[in-house]
């Protein structure tokens, strides 16, 4: 029996029907790409390739910028025809590197490197680093340094995320389904870089297809025992770190700590299969898949695209629209961003592009708290989310320090069940930003 993993938490319509099972293809290759070198959490990329210059597929143009950085590659062979300031998903106006495509693709980065359990787990992370590898899940944390906890917290479990509890989004599911053995290897890579005898890949129960293949390929591996894979209740948000961490092995990460402090390290199914092509072909993170979704899309479905190429390409390659779209989110509805430009690109952490027409569209309007509770008891972090939506409406930010507004993972759930519609999630990131510019002074409540 599948028991409810964490408390709180939310059941809304999965719309995953648009694009579920639908195998993955390649988009072509586009004629331009835009690749920013923001594309992680941390440091930007420094541009190590100057105007004119004629680039390789795979050849790196951005280097990572210290520890908390990530090296960025060109998706497509050609010429550097601009370095300029392009707007992405982390920013209106951030710097990209663009490509015109020419020229031939090589394959001189794919050289298999079989044998791979014999070298040592430096020579995994080296691969890691050189590939330029982030978590691709969505938060984009560059993989290097969680492959690589600190001395004074041992890890000793790897957790790998399938749980893809985001409405709409099928990506993750279509790659346990189809690549299933290469997540294992991946799976057991990172175990290796990490030390640790044990995994456990968790799935939410809506995967059947997908816990099946992952569990097929276990038994074909040798030893199957060092990897379990978990079935975990559907429940949003399954996929979050903390909530992960909870269902699986029942430790708690600490307030402010992160899954280090439980001794586990978590990576998505995404990102673990990219480090199985980092490390068996040396295989830099150019391209990806992702679920491009929604009612007014002509052909929904799971794509391999290039890293820098533009909504509007992807879309066009996609079919077009049947309708106009009201809203443009890269990622699922709950956790994702809303762009309001087509020329953004994909960068390494977009799982999907979903099309919301305005039928499915909340109404901005919000009225005043009614008391009801329903936010507290939908918020899986424990937290008083109306206590904290009325202080910031108050702009009562010493107050709203008080009901730790930093522990809030962002989930939308308590916005989600408001019948009043207010937008917690918002104001609590208004909130956060607002206390990291100015603490609260001492000694207020
Ligand atoms: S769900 Fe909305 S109306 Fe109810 S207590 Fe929370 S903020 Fe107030
Ligand atoms: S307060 Fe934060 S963690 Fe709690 S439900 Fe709302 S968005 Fe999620």
């Amino acid at each position: 029996m599948i028991r409810r993993a964490f408390r709180g938490g939310i059941h809304p319509p999965g719309n995953k029907h648009l694009t579920k099972d639908k195998p993955f293809s390649n988009l072509s290759i586009p004629q331009i790409c835009y690749i920013p070198m923001q594309q992680h959490t941390g440091a930007p990329a420094r541009v190590c390739v100057a105007l004119g210059d004629n680039v390789g597929q795979g050849q790196m143009i951005g280097e990572a910028d210290g520890l908390h950085s990530a090296h960025v590659h060109a998706s497509i062979p050609g010429r550097v025809v601009e370095i300029a300031r392009h707007p992405t998903i982390h920013a209106r106006d951030a710097e990209c590197v663009v490509i015109e495509l020419q020229g031939s693709f090589s394959s001189s980065n794919r050289n298999d490197s079989p044998g791979w359990e014999s070298r040592p787990k430096e020579e995994i992370v080296q691969k890691v680093i050189a590939a330029g590898l982030v978590g691709l899940g969505g938060e984009a944390f560059p993989t290097h340094v969680k492959l690589q906890p600190p001395h004074d917290k041992p890890v000793d479990t790897l957790i790998v995320n399938g749980c893809e509890c985001e409405p709409y989004l099928t990506v993750d599911d279509m790659l346990m389904q189809s690549h299933a053995a290469h997540i294992l290897m991946g799976t057991r890579m990172a175990m290796k870089a990490l030390g640790v005898q044990r995994a456990v890949i968790g799935v939410e129960d809506d995967k059947p297809s997908a816990i099946a293949a992952l569990r097929a390929a276990l038994k074909e591996t040798a030893p199957p025992e060092d990897i379990q894979v978990r079935p975990l209740r559907t429940r949003f948000p399954q996929g979050e770190e903390k909530q992960l961490i909870r269902g699986i092995l029942k430790r708690t990460v600490p307030s402010g700590g992160l899954p280090v402090d439980a001794g586990v390290a978590v990576q998505n199914v995404g990102t673990v299969y990219a480090i199985y092509e980092a490390v068996m072909f040396d295989k830099p993170l150019f391209e990806r898949y992702i679920t491009v979704t929604g009612t007014c899309v002509k052909n929904p479905g799971n794509y391999k695209v290039r890293i820098g190429t533009r909504i509007a390409d992807i879309l066009e390659e996609c079919g077009g629209l049947t309708g106009e779209p009201a809203k443009i989110i890269m990622g699922g509805p709950m956790c994702g961003i809303t762009i309001d430009s087509m020329e953004v690109p994909v960068v390494k952490g977009t799982s999907g592009l979903l099309f919301l027409t305005q039928d499915e569209m909340v109404p901005d309007e919000y009225r005043a708290c009614i008391r009801c509770g329903r936010c507290v008891a939908a918020c899986p972090m424990g937290l008083l989310p109306h206590e904290l939506g009325n202080a910031i409406e108050r702009n009562r930010f010493d107050r709203a320090g008080a009901f730790r507004p930093f522990d809030c993972i962002m989930c939308g759930s308590c916005a989600y069940v408001c019948p009043a519609r207010r937008p917690l999630n918002h104001f609590i990131r208004r909130a956060q930003d607002e206390l990291r510019r100015v603490p609260p002074a001492q000694g207020e409540d």
